[in-house]
């Protein structure tokens, strides 16, 4: 199943309940807009490079459209789709002031230099500057990019309409962007694993996670739930992953991959494992939180971990999710689980429009107060109505965005 077709699947699930119009249906449905450019590049030995890109501007009915941008060389239309609709859920879930977007380009990322990434950013830029804007669609990092990629997009923008920092999130601290924007998404999941293990009566200290990627968000969550006495037994990369029933070194890990092009090979201290094993493993969290689909029909039945919390966008599968769901395993859905990144972008966003900006602990205190907010809405909603949170958290963003698309009078 591709990713759209599973994004509709829980989509209709959560639509059901709400007794939702096909007509409506078909609206929240519906892109508003979808745009595939060329993006061609001079590599750095005088060759030309084409590749291809997409924006996705799934729904603006609750203010302008949010997303990330994806590098990674499994792009494609479909999956830039599903992921734009998906953060139309996320901010009305979160409850800020946005739709939802989502771009990307299909390139592998190791096999270009700096400059050429930088190259490969500006000539997207080029291709779509005129349909995006601070108020407008609003891009943000995603798998493959980081605060550079955003510093070079606020750049390229600001030679066709001048000086615009709220035309991209997640930048820099000293370029516009916000403290604690690059540790929030991890930070999030971190935050909604403690209210999770919280409503289940269970104690951090008595706990133990395996977390699949060890990316910014993987490391971040990692940190985060060490330090709050969780055991972080087992963290891995794409080519591997380190297993210590003690509990990792996650400090030491963080450091390791600094020093190693963000891979963990050559860690000490752990047994190596695979991903397929590190998913297996009897712990009583599993964090996926590297790429999508990697909980699927073939590899359910090894899981065993009795709550899964989604960092990553869609890691599993409808027919696994329905699987785990008679298992009775709790399922943290991507789009509450790592809402905790557009939540701190929307943050920057309003601040760059003001010129001003909060402190580390101001942003942190805030996220908590959105975050629990929303953790709480779908607990309830889902324990009111009998129904996995995943259903619960489409019903509760489904519900705002119909909401304010009847309020504008738009149909
Ligand atoms: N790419 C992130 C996500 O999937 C963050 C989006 C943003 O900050 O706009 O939620």
């Amino acid at each position: 199943m591709k990713a759209f077709e599973a994004t509709q699947s829980y989509f209709h699930r959560a639509a059901d309940l709400l007794d939702m119009p096909d007509n409506m249906r078909r609206l929240a449905l519906t892109a508003k807009r979808e745009v595939q450019v060329q993006v061609p590049i001079e590599r750095d030995n005088g060759d030309v490079a084409t590749y291809i890109g997409y924006r996705v501007q799934h729904n603006n009915a609750r203010g302008p459209m949010k997303g990330g941008l994806r590098f990674h060389h499994e792009v494609d239309l479909d999956e830039v789709r599903s992921l734009a609709m998906l953060m139309t859920l996320k901010t009305a879930v979160v409850n800020i002031p946005y739709g939802g977007a989502k771009g990307g380009i299909a390139v592998r990322v190791r096999d270009l230099s700096r400059r050429e990434l930088q190259r490969l950013t500006r000539k997207f830029v080029d291709a779509i500057h005129d349909i995006i804007g601070p108020d407008i669609d609003i891009p943000a990092p995603d798998m493959g990019t980081g605060a550079e990629h955003m510093a070079w997009i606020m750049n390229q923008y600001g030679k066709y309409h001048g000086f615009s920092p709220g035309i991209v999130t997640g930048k820099p601290v000293e370029l516009y962007g916000i403290p604690g924007r690059e540790e929030a998404t991890g930070r999030g999941v971190g935050i909604m694993t403690l209210k999770t293990l919280s409503r289940l009566g269970r104690k951090p200290q008595d706990t133990t996670v395996a977390i699949q990627g060890f990316g910014n968000v993987g490391s971040h969550a990692a940190k985060f739930l060490q330090e709050a006495d969780c055991r972080v037994v087992a963290v891995s990369d794409h080519t591997g992953a380190c297993y210590n029933p003690a509990g990792i070194g996650v400090m030491d890990a963080i450091r390791h991959a600094n020093a190693n092009e963000k891979l963990l090979t050559g860690f000490c201290g752990a047994e190596r494992i695979s991903n397929d094993e590190l998913l297996a493993l009897d712990v009583d969290v599993l964090i996926p939180a590297a790429i999508g689909g990697v909980i699927t029909a073939e590899n359910v039945d090894s899981i065993k971990a009795p709550v899964i919390i989604e960092a990553a966008n869609e890691p599993i599968r409808p027919e696994a999710d329905a699987i785990l769901d008679d298992r009775g395993v709790i399922i943290l859905p991507d789009v509450l689980a790592n809402a905790g990144g557009v939540t701190v972008s929307y943050f920057e966003w309003a601040q760059n429009r003001q010129y001003y900006t909060w402190n580390l602990d101001r942003v942190r205190q805030e996220l908590d107060r959105v975050l629990s907010q929303a953790f709480e809405a779908v607990w309830d909603l889902s324990r009111e109505r009998d129904t996995p949170l995943r259903t619960a958290a489409f019903m509760l963003g489904i519900q705002r965005v119909a909401k304010a698309t009847m309020l504008a009078g738009l149909v």
